[in-house]
């Protein structure tokens, strides 16, 4: 079933997405080659602390971190380790999770360590671009279709490997509810009406679509090792323009 939200709620989700914004504002200040995984898990961890909220990815199905950091051909769910440090032209993806009055706000973003290739730059770019292009859908009226059938034209468009397995899905009262949602089009349509709240997320790849589970039974890479980008904001439907809950408030 898709709840959709109060008023009240959103508003707490709005607050819990701010906390968020403020990780991955402090994310692109320390990320330079040097720096670990789990000093990055460290710093969210403070950050969630300090506003008064509950990161949410800690404990989740017994996930040990605050934060999900993916290098590379990682794709999401990589765990944040002190023997893993970043460096020059890496690129690493940060998913954050925060609960604040009993609800969630989840928003990703890869970023660039140092200098980065050209190839690597445009993954960023249009992995970005698919997911304001499934943002632009959420509106009162459209379908979960148009969102994932955006998100898919611009990888199509770029060539750019998608990510089957894993997608977005509703979020508020706890990280993962009802719909689940493909970064593909699967002819789903489910009628998008507003205080509907969708984390829309993105993965692309420079290779194929394939993907694996690693050994720790967490961190998710690319079957062909090339690199895979992933952005993701939280996102509720109103009566208006679509209004994005994980950015900074004014
Ligand atoms: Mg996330
Ligand atoms: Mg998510």
């Amino acid at each position: 079933m898709i709840q959709r939200k109060s008023r009240d709620e959103i508003k707490r989700m709005r607050h819990a997405g701010h906390i968020v914004a403020l990780v991955h504002q402090e994310m692109k200040k320390v990320i330079e080659p040097g720096i670990s995984t789990k000093e990055l898990d460290n710093i969210a961890f403070k950050i969630i602390k300090e506003n008064r909220a509950v990161p949410t990815f800690l404990g989740y199905n017994g996930f040990p971190a605050s934060i999900c950091t993916s290098v590379n051909e990682q794709v999401v769910h990589g765990i944040p380790d002190e023997k893993c440090i970043v460096k020059e032209g890496d690129i690493i993806s940060i998913d954050v999770g925060a609960t604040y009055g009993g609800m969630v706000g989840d928003s990703a973003w890869t970023y660039p360590v140092g200098k980065i290739s050209h190839e690597l730059e445009k993954l960023l770019i249009y992995t970005e671009e698919a997911l304001f292009a499934g943002i632009k859908q959420m509106r009162a009226g459209n379908v979960l279709d148009d969102i994932s059938s955006a998100i898919e034209a611009v990888a199509n468009r770029e060539k750019l490997g998608i990510v089957r397995q894993y997608g977005g899905h509703g979020v508020g009262h706890v990280m993962h509810e009802d719909p689940f949602l493909f970064n593909y089009s699967v002819g789903d349509k489910t009628l998008l009406k507003q205080g509907m709240s969708i984390a829309i997320e993105p993965m692309l790849n420079l290779g194929g679509d394939d993907v694996v589970v690693a050994e720790d039974n967490w961190t998710v890479s690319t079957v062909d090792k090339k690199p895979s980008a992933h952005f993701e904001h939280s996102v509720v439907v109103t009566d208006d323009e679509p209004l994005i809950l994980t950015k900074l408030m004014p």
